[in-house]
C-alpha cells in the first residue's frame, strides 16, 4: 500500500492559524504586538529569498517584523552594535540573523552576542543547553517542524527506534536530542557510518538530513516506517527534490514527507511560532 503523504503545507498552514490567534489574543489583552528584527548582512539571493519569505509570514499572522539589511562588507563590531540596541528594544521580541554570514564575520561570536530570550532560531549556548535538558523556551524550527508534523499526524515517537542520518547542529544533533526527550530511542549516523542501509533498515522513524539528492532508497527503509525527508537539493534536471528518492520509498514506508511541501513550510511556522513563545 502507499503511504500516507505528510503535508507539511496543511500543517504549517494549522500552526500559523494557532500562532495568528496568540497574537490576536496578546494584542487584546495585553496590548502586545510582537516584533521579529531579521538581519541579513550581504546580498546572497538564497538569503534575500529566505528573508523575505519569513517577514511575508510575519506579516500574515499579525507579527511586526523589522528587516535590517547591511552591506557585505559590514565589520563584525556594527552587527554585534545593531544586536545589542536589538537586544534593549521592548518592541522587538525576537532577533533572527541570517545566514550563513560574509566569511570576515565570526558566525559563533553574533550569535553570542543575541539575548537567549530573544533567540528564535535557538541557536546560542543557553538554549542548546535548555534542549539538553528538556526545558525549552525555543527550539530550533526545523527539527521542533518535524515533531509538530509527527503529532498531527499522531505519529507517537515514545519507544519507537529513530534514526536520524545526518549530525548538523541545525538539523540532526537538535533532533535527536527533541526524539531522545520524547522517549524515543535514537541512532544518529554520519558520513563515517558504516553500513548505513542496514542501521535504517531497523528504523521505525526514519529522519533524513544529509544534502544528498534522492540518496535514500527503498533499500535503507523497513516496510512500514514513517519517512521524513529534510534535504533540499536540485536533481540533474534542476527540478527541487528531497535526501529521499520519493518514487521508490512511497511503496514501503506508512508515512512520507514530500520535497518540496514538506519539513520546509514547517520551519518557517515553527519560527513564528518561536516568536510567540518569547513572551509566554
Ligand atoms: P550539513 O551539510 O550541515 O550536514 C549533513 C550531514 O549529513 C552531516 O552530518 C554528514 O555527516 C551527513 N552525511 C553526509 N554524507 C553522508 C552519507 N553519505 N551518509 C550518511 N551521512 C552523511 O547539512 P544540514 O544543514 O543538516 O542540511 C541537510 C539537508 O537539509 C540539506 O539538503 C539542507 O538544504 C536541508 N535543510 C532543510 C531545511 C528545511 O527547512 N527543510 C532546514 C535545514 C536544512
Amino acid at each position: 500500500m502507499a503511504a500516507i503523504i505528510m503535508d507539511g503545507k496543511k500543517t504549517a498552514a494549522y500552526v500559523r492559524q494557532k500562532v495568528k490567534e496568540k497574537c490576536l489574543l496578546l494584542k487584546k489583552e495585553k496590548g502586545i504586538v510582537l516584533g521579529l528584527a531579521v538581519i541579513l548582512v550581504g546580498d546572497d539571493n538564497a538569503s534575500q529569498i529566505y528573508v523575505r519569505n519569513k517577514a511575508k509570514a510575519c506579516e500574515e499572522v499579525g507579527i511586526n517584523s523589522k528587516q535590517y539589511t547591511l552591506p557585505a562588507n559590514t565589520g563584525q563590531e556594527e552587527l554585534l552594535k545593531l544586536i545589542d540596541t536589538l537586544n534593549k528594544d521592548d518592541k522587538i521580541n525576537g532577533i533572527l540573523v541570517q545566514l550563513p554570514l560574509p566569511k570576515h564575520i565570526d558566525e559563533k561570536e553574533v550569535i553570542k552576542a543575541i539575548d537567549p530570550k530573544k533567540d528564535v532560531d535557538a541557536f546560542s549556548n543557553e538554549n542548546i543547553g535548555r534542549m539538553f535538558c528538556g526545558d525549552m523556551i525555543c527550539s530550533p524550527c526545523t527539527p521542533s517542524g518535524i515533531l509538530e508534523m509527527l503529532d498531527y499526524y499522531k505519529i507517537d515517537v515514545r519507544g519507537k527506534h529513530c534514526v536520524v542520518i545526518g549530525r548538523s547542529a541545525i538539523v540532526g544533533k537538535p533532533m535527536a536530542m527533541m526524539l531522545l526527550n520524547r522517549d524515543a530511542t535514537v541512532t544518529v549516523c554520519h558520513s563515517k557510518t558504516k553500513d548505513l542501509p542496514h542501521i535504517c533498515r531497523q528504523a521505525d522513524i526514519l529522519v533524513v538530513a544529509v544534502g544528498k539528492p534522492k540518496m535514500i532508497t527503498c533499500e535503507y527503509v523497513k516496510p512500514g516506517a514513517v519517512v521524513v525527508d529534510v534535504g533540499i537539493n536540485r536533481d540533474e534536471n534542476g527540478k527541487l527534490c528531497g535526501d529521499v528518492d520519493f518514487e521508490s520509498v512511497k511503496e514501503t514506508a506508512s508515512y512520507i514527507s514530500p520535497v518540496p511541501g514538506g519539513v520546509g513550510p514547517m520551519t518557517i511556522a515553527m519560527l513564528l511560532n518561536n516568536v510567540c513563545n518569547t513572551v509566554n
